[in-house]
């Protein structure tokens, strides 16, 4: 992409009102634009990011047999009242809104009951079952505060999957099977590291569920982690009892604490909607059960933000090179000829690759340049032509080398 033809522009100051820094640097790039408290839209270089995100779960999901598919936003009252779950005292984050002939429609916060009703219609013996689907979809809540940007809004992407499985058994093994896919899913991503595979309190069907929390300063939930067994608790459902339904030792948590965002969640549903929704297959006998089911979500905006929370320094973001909106950052400092060459043979060689080929003073560009956080930028100017060729710098580094073009295209096709 030519820079010069991109709408958005960076800015030097944060917006007044938004207090954390992945919404003051996302906007300052130009990656987002608030639209509300809790609701931005994705800019071209924010959505570029939000697709890598997607293709590195897709990639995971569908390599276990999960089958992807798009669920409507506009929900249906009667189905939510078959689960309980339309009463504003039950479900707290709900929009609602009226139809023109006086009746009632919901803004999905999630799709059990969605995806429980569609089942009806294709799941009706064992041999229907199991079945993974999953979608990445806007979700709506009436969140009470929405104040860390892009980690908790009133309308986000979420990845939600579901599974429609035999018995419990069947569920648990891949309930198991998807806490390897989810730490896999925040490795690649870059987020492995500081992300803890979490207890926290069940539902009717478990006595306890798993989150995801990533260790960083901005995140809303505390967790008591032991580093070396890369396990956490979420301080908000500790028990002495956790201790010893995991076998584990209460020392080895040193109580180390540390603020965690939930980037992604798996649940143990267990029979509750397939009972209330009336979702049963008829087992080798012929005796009528109810499938059994398990949600597993991610929110996507969430995970992007607290990326950006991590990996960040006073210049601007540091994308890890997994989910960065281009692979490289072209800059080019008047060799228009040369520039638009090295620029086309990169693209060539499928590599994505930002030129700025905007008539700004060399300071400008590169300020641009480290708040965008590209992972790797190269510089063409007179001085880089005159020593060889082209001056390659990682984003997180301050050192740089010269390469001649045909090295260049080597060096990067390597990473
Ligand atoms: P939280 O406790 O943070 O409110 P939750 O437990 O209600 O989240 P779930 O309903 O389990 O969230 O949603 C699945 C995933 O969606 C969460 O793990 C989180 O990554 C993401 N998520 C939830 N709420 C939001 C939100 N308001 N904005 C962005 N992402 C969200
Ligand atoms: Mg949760």
């Amino acid at each position: 992409m030519l820079q010069s033809q991109l709408f958005t522009k960076t800015r030097k100051e944060a917006p007044k009102d938004e207090s954390s820094k992945n919404a003051q640097l996302l906007t300052r790039a130009g990656f987002i634009h608030k639209e509300m408290a809790g609701v931005y839209t994705f800019l071209p270089l924010g959505l570029r990011v939000i697709e890598r995100i997607k293709d590195i779960i897709r990639e995971e999901l569908n390599n276990i047999g999960a089958h992807e598919m798009k669920m409507t936003a506009l929900q249906q009252k009667d189905i939510w009242e078959k689960s309980g779950r339309w009463d504003d005292e039950v479900v707290d984050d709900w929009f609602k809104t009226p139809l023109k002939n006086g009746t009632e429609l919901g803004l999905a916060f999630t799709h059990e009951e969605v995806l429980t009703n569609i089942m009806k219609n294709y799941i009706s013996s064992y041999k229907d079952v199991p079945v993974y689907a999953y979608q990445f979809q806007t979700k709506f809540r009436n969140e009470l505060r929405a104040k860390s940007g892009i980690l908790r809004g009133r309308e986000f992407l979420m990845k939600d999957l579901y599974d429609f499985s035999l018995d419990k058994e069947e569920h648990d093994k891949f309930y198991e099977k998807m806490k390897e896919v989810y730490m896999s899913i925040f490795t690649k991503t870059g987020i492995g590291e500081q992300t803890y595979l979490t207890m926290s309190s069940g539902g009717s069907f478990s006595k306890y569920s798993f989150e995801f929390q990533t260790i960083t300063d901005a995140g809303e939930d505390i967790i008591m982690y032991d580093e070396n067994k890369k396990i956490a608790i979420n301080k908000d459902d500790y028990s002495e009892e956790i201790f010893d339904d995991f076998g584990l030792k209460k020392t080895e948590f040193n109580f180390k604490e540390a603020k965690s965002v939930e980037v992604g969640d798996i649940y143990t549903l267990g029979e509750k909607y397939s009972k209330a929704l009336g979702l049963t297959y008829k087992d080798e006998n012929g005796e009528e059960k109810n499938v059994y089911m398990g949600s597993y979500g991610i929110g996507i905006p969430r995970l992007m933000g607290t990326i950006v929370e991590i990996f960040s320094d006073e210049k601007g973001i540091i994308w890890p090179k997994s989910v960065a909106p281009f692979d490289v950052h072209l800059i080019d400092l008047a060799q228009q000829q040369q520039a638009k060459q090295i620029y086309e043979s990169l693209q060539e060689n499928g590599v994505d690759v930002l030129l700025d080929d905007r008539q700004l003073r060399p300071g400008e560009k590169f300020a641009d340049s480290d708040l965008i956080g590209i992972p790797i930028r190269i510089v063409i100017s007179k001085k880089s032509l005159d020593q060889g060729g082209v001056e390659v710098k990682n984003r997180n580094s301050e050192e740089s080398q010269i390469m001649s073009p045909q090295a260049l295209i080597e060096f990067i096709k390597e990473l």
